[in-house]
């Protein structure tokens, strides 16, 4: 018997719905597959555990987490609590730590989803977005001086490292590669931003001469934008700083259905630390409590989990679970323009499951 010890940790709004859905699918997965067993222990850390302590995990919390095969994630953030306390607290103080320097972003649309692209359907759209989650715009470096006065100056630096670009190219190529199209799109902003961008461009050139078998090509975000839109089946495996990546994998998933759906894993490729496993959408307040929040993208965070974990053919009876699922537009939660529930949904895919053979 395979055994995984998986750290649960809800944290904030529907991330508590969504991650209580995820762990019964994959305890009806981990028994009807027979061959692994997941020991899930769930962390109740997020604004709640900040409103009584101060922090949004205990001092020790990574430690703790460290003794653990992987993390799965709900989301964080709460009205009353500062953004830049839920995310640096608890998000963050995971991501960076841990080295989970690629981000992946698998975006597809699934059956029965629409895209708000007319006419195009899952042979069009099949990208997988890698962003550098570890550098980068979000570096946190810069300052601000007189602070009020009209003479006012903020610095937000941006910080590339040969090193850090140079991994996350090779994760991107190596990536593109293990698809059947080998197909990568690095995206830059060389043009205007003449340092971090020129070296980022120079690296990924470098790099692609080890892999010979990879096509690529070079995008400026700015046109980026408008080829998803406008030509999404020229784009395969697409690679971009944390800046570029963050917003354009927000457009990847409304063009792909639903911010609902959308998984994503932070990656320590290295596995020196666990990776986390976190659907892309936020904490969602307007609908928290309400029981319709979508457990879809989830769900695809359970298979990019167990993937990783090695389990691929558990992860294979989850995706066709999954598309069984979204197939029918009865078993669609609001989002999605249905009327179901997460309960609903949950269920649905639970029987997919038990069905599957
Ligand atoms: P963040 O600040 O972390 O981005 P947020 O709460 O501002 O979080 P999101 O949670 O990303 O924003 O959600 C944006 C919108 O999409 C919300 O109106 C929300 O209701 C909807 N939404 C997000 N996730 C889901 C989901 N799983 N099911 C249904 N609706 C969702
Ligand atoms: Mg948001």
């Amino acid at each position: 018997m395979r055994e995984f010890k998986i750290a649960a940790i809800p944290a904030d709004g529907i991330g508590k719905e969504v991650v209580a859905a995820g762990l019964e699918v994959l305890d009806v997965l981990a028994k009807r597959d027979g061959g692994f067993r997941l020991n899930i222990e769930t962390f109740d850390w997020g604004s709640d555990y900040y409103k009584k302590h101060g922090t949004m995990m205990p001092e020790n919390g990574r430690e703790t987490l460290k003794q653990f095969d992987a993390i799965y994630f709900g989301a964080v953030g709460a009205p009353d609590v500062p953004d830049h306390v839920t995310l640096w607290g608890l998000r963050l103080n995971i991501c960076q730590p841990f080295d989970q320097y690629a981000n992946v972003r698998p975006t597809r649309i699934l059956p029965g989803i629409k895209s708000p692209l007319a006419g195009v359907g899952p042979r069009l759209l099949n990208w997988v977005i890698v962003r550098e989650n570890s550098e980068g715009e979000y570096a946190g470096q810069g300052g601000r001086s007189h602070r009020g006065f009209p003479e006012e100056v903020a610095t937000e630096v941006a910080i590339f490292t040969r090193a850090g670009v140079t991994r996350i190219m090779r994760f991107a190529f190596k990536l593109a590669q293990s698809r059947p199209r080998k197909l990568l799109t690095v995206v830059t902003k060389s043009n205007a931003q003449r340092h971090g961008m020129v070296m980022w461009d120079e690296i990924a050139a470098e790099v692609a001469g080890e892999f010979p078998d990879v096509t690529w090509d070079k995008m400026l975000v700015d046109a980026m934008t408008m080829r998803m839109t406008l030509k999404p089946e020229t784009l395969d495996t697409i690679v971009a700083t944390n800046l570029h990546a963050d917003i354009l994998s927000d457009l990847a998933a409304a063009l792909a259905g639903s911010l609902g759906i959308a998984p994503t894993a932070n990656l320590n490729p290295e596995r020196k630390f666990p990776s986390m496993f976190e659907p892309i959408h936020g904490s969602a307040f307007d609908i928290t409590g309400k029981g319709i929040a979508n457990p879809i993208g989830t769900f695809w965070t359970a298979c990019m989990m167990l993937d990783h974990l090695g389990e691929t053919a558990a992860s294979a009876r989850l995706m066709r679970a999954i598309e069984r699922v979204t197939a029918n537009p009865l078993l669609h939660t609001p989002d999605l323009g249905g009327k179901a529930t997460t309960r609903i949904v949950t269920d649905a895919v639970i029987a997919a499951i038990e069905a599957d053979n």
